[in-house]
């Protein structure tokens, strides 16, 4: 098959690099995981080689050159700026002390001499689910993930974009309080979270809200139960599969987590009015009655005006398990994109003022700028600001 050109996405977990390919025609050109360890746990140097060995299996077993792959979309866990850089005071998956503070995707572009987009994990997943959801028009849709694992990750996707934020924090589904009445049992303490907070989604809506604050209060209302006798990590985890099997302590611990859920697509609906709400994580992949129940559950509990009933849906995240390297990839080719995009714009603009010899005030210009700008489908704010310093310059330059 021609390839003109490619991007590599990779999305880098606690123990496997998880990588995928996808073409210049937004095919993903593998079907499966292609897993190589990650080793973070032995720091950055090997970590950022073990990135290297997975960009080098994804095009050794697709059989395309290095050379066709103009961009590497990279995913890890948080937390981390919004451009790759581990947080300072460390993270669960960056024990090592090399990471703090390190920048792993400069040095993964320095490394591979090519341009690396990053996204946090949940946001990458977030922006596969928007783009097998909406495809051709996902520029034009905005959803919201939600995706349970250890804790509550997920993201926000506007215009088909992830919206990284000032800080690189927005889109923290997790860390978003919720209303917890009706939601708490009698005598039931406020859930706390890992960040500080208490009653927010991931307190009630993640594993370790299951293990911390959900069992160890249900475990008070059936002294009896078979998870009591268990350390608290290891019972935490078999709690789905006691709801499975239809266990009346561990569906009353999921109902509580699907009410958490479905109170943050309420606060989302009156936020963003997105396109679509999509649930994923662990408890999707479940046995299908229990998951069908549970998606029941979340949706029974999601408020929606009538009209945003009529407009979006709620649905689940497909392939979670390549989902964190397929939206790095599709991250990395928007951002391809959107480069051409750029170029074309500014040349156009530029054309036009030479061959009228227009010597308009710079601030038609700008709203000329600001107008193309949306045209493509950007967001307006930052492209029209340095678009519209660049002409300033040029003017200052004729006026010269
Ligand atoms: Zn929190």
């Amino acid at each position: 098959m021609p390839v003109d050109w490619v991007v590599v996405g990779l999305d880098n977990g606690g123990t496997t690099n998880n990588g995928t390919i996808l073409d210049s025609g937004g095919r993903f050109l593998l079907d499966r995981m292609a897993e190589v360890p990650s080793d973070v746990r032995e720091g950055p140097d090997k970590a950022i080689q073990s990135l290297v060995v997975s960009v080098e299996q994804v095009l050794g077993l697709t059989g395309v050159p290095i050379t066709s792959v103009r961009a590497v979309g990279l995913d890890t866990p948080g937390p981390a700026s919004g451009d790759g850089v581990i947080s300072s005071k460390g993270a669960t998956n960056f024990g090592h002390a090399g990471w703090r503070g390190f920048d792993i995707r400069g040095a993964l572009a320095e490394r591979l001499g090519l341009p690396v987009i990053y996204n946090n994990d949940g946001n990458s997943a977030a922006l596969y689910a928007h783009h097998v959801r909406f495809g051709a028009e996902s520029g034009q849709r905005s959803s919201v993930a939600a995706i349970v694992g250890t804790g509550l990750g997920g993201g926000i996707i506007h215009a088909g974009q992830v919206i990284k934020g000032a800080a690189g924090m927005a889109g923290e589904l997790g860390h978003v309080p919720i209303p917890l009445d009706g939601l708490l049992g009698g005598g039931q303490s406020m859930p706390a979270c890992n960040c500080g907070q208490s009653g927010d989604a991931e307190s009630v809506a993640s594993l370790t809200g299951i293990q911390n604050n959900l069992l160890p209060y249900w475990l008070t209302r059936y002294r009896h139960h078979e998870l009591g006798g268990l350390p608290a990590g290891k019972a935490a985890k078999l709690v789905r599969k006691y709801a499975e099997d239809g266990d009346e302590m561990a569906l009353a611990i999921f109902r509580q987590q699907a009410i958490a859920i479905g109170r943050l697509f309420t606060i989302a609906a009156n936020f963003l009015d997105p396109d679509a709400y999509f649930l994923g994580g662990g408890v999707v992949e479940a046995a299908p009655h229990f998951r069908d129940w549970f998606f029941a559950e979340v949706r029974a509990n999601t408020v929606l005006r009538e009209e945003q009933a009529r407009a979006a849906e709620i649905s689940l995240v497909p392939d979670l398990d390549m989902a964190g390297a397929r939206g790095s990839a599709v991250a990395a080719r928007d951002w391809l994109i959107r480069q051409g995009h750029e170029v074309r714009t500014a040349g156009i603009l530029f054309l036009r003022r030479r061959d009228q010899h227009d010597h308009d005030e710079a601030s038609r210009l700008i709203a000329l700028v600001v107008v193309v700008v949306r045209a493509a489908g950007r967001k307006a704010g930052t492209l029209a600001r340095a678009d519209g310093m660049a002409l300033a310059g040029d003017r200052q330059r004729h006026g010269s």
